[in-house]
């Protein structure tokens, strides 16, 4: 049975550590529990908002509505077919810990999404990436209550309209649908393996540890991954923060052209819409790599990660990240786009 809670501090679960409240707060256990909550005057009643781990929001302010923690957990192998092996996992599952459990059997392409926080839940929503892969690329099925309809539906890879750190669930079923599992699939690795390497950093450690390129395993890469990522980035139950805040823009051909004049340091990569920037060179360009405005700052290590020193507001959070905006504007008439989803 659900129980309803009033007026819940959300600062243990969003990871930027910001000390709002919600009015309503609920967690659902099993899609009973969702089904039983879509009939409830709270739930007509109220706006509301799904929680994963929150590593991905900013809260501005109090939330006026309904929070839903979707604690479903479970994870399984719903079908094997020669190499290629499906796993089920319910929206509460850690993503992480997933992906590794697949390395361990010899299941490969997760291997470059490791240690990206978060649950499997919201894997599709903005469709995770790093390293070269995107959640996109091992999702199977996503499997979910519309709230709209009030039926479960289950929705293919090309129904989720995924895109750069986006998907149908961020665009026209914004807020409508309950995820409740995600099915993902694997690969038994084999001597045709071609794993995506590209990146220098990945590079730079292949080479440090002396490792034959054309020899290395998934698992090998997904230590690899692991131990840039520790460097790099915040630890985030140490430091507030939700990893990247913009997308790296990506501009026109002509756009491009004419900024490489100026500019002919712009790190760039083709991509199928465009040619992609890094935002986080344009940050480090403007001055605001390790900066620090009240309890607020980019990481001294990655000029992209906007981090909570201790006991910053959203509202101050915000304000520094639209002043980094203003200066990206004014010297590059490039726009940031968040990619965390400000509330
Ligand atoms: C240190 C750090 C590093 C990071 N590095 C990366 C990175 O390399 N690549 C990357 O892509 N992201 C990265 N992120 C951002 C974050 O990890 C991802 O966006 C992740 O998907 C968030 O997962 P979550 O469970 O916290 O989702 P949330 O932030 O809780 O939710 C994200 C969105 O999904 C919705 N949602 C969540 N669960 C459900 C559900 N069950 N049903 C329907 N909607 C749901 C939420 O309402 C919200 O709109 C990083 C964050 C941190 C803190």
């Amino acid at each position: 049975m659900i129980e309803i809670q009033k007026n819940i501090s959300l600062k243990p679960y969003n990871t930027f550590a910001v000390d709002v409240q919600a009015d309503f707060f609920v967690e659902v256990k099993d899609e009973q529990d969702i089904f039983y909550l879509i009939s409830t005057d709270v739930f007509a009643s109220q706006p509301h908002l799904i929680l994963g781990w929150w590593a991905n929001i900013l809260f501005t302010k109090n939330y006026n509505g309904l929070v839903i923690k979707v604690s479903l957990l479970g994870k399984k192998v719903v079908k094997q077919d020669g190499n290629t092996v499906y796993i089920k996992a319910g929206a509460w599952e850690n993503r992480h810990e997933l992906m590794m459990r697949a390395l361990k059997q010899w299941y490969v392409w997760g291997e470059n999404l490791v240690l990206i926080p978060g649950q499997v839940g919201a894997a599709p929503v903005g469709n995770i990436g790093a390293y070269g892969k995107e959640a996109k690329d091992i999702i199977y099925e996503v499997e979910g209550v519309d709230l709209t309809t009030k039926e479960k539906k289950v929705r293919t890879n090309s129904d989720c309209k995924f895109g750069y750190r986006d998907s149908i669930f961020k665009q026209e079923l914004k807020n409508k649908v309950i995820i409740t599992a995600v099915t993902f699939v694997f690969e038994k690795q084999s001597t045709g393996y071609v794993p995506d390497i590209q990146y220098n950093d990945i590079q730079d450690s292949i080479w440090e540890q002396w490792i034959d390129p054309t020899e290395i395993t998934a698992q090998e890469i997904a230590n690899i991954i692991i131990s840039i990522r520790e460097n790099k980035l915040p630890d985030w139950t140490k430091i507030g923060t939700a990893g990247s805040f913009f997308k790296n823009p990506v501009l026109t051909q002509k756009q491009y052209e004419k900024l490489l004049v100026k500019y002919p340091e712009l790190k760039w990569n083709i991509v199928a819409n465009g040619i992609k920037l890094s935002a986080g060179q344009l940050i480090e360009l403007v001055g605001y790599k390790g900066k620090s405005q009240w309890a607020v700052g980019t990481y001294v290590n990655h000029a992209l990660i906007i981090v909570n020193n201790g006991g910053a507001s959203g509202a101050e959070i915000r304000a520094f990240a639209q002043a980094i905006q203003k200066k990206v504007l004014e010297l590059f008439w490039v726009t940031l786009e968040p990619e965390v989803i400000v509330i």
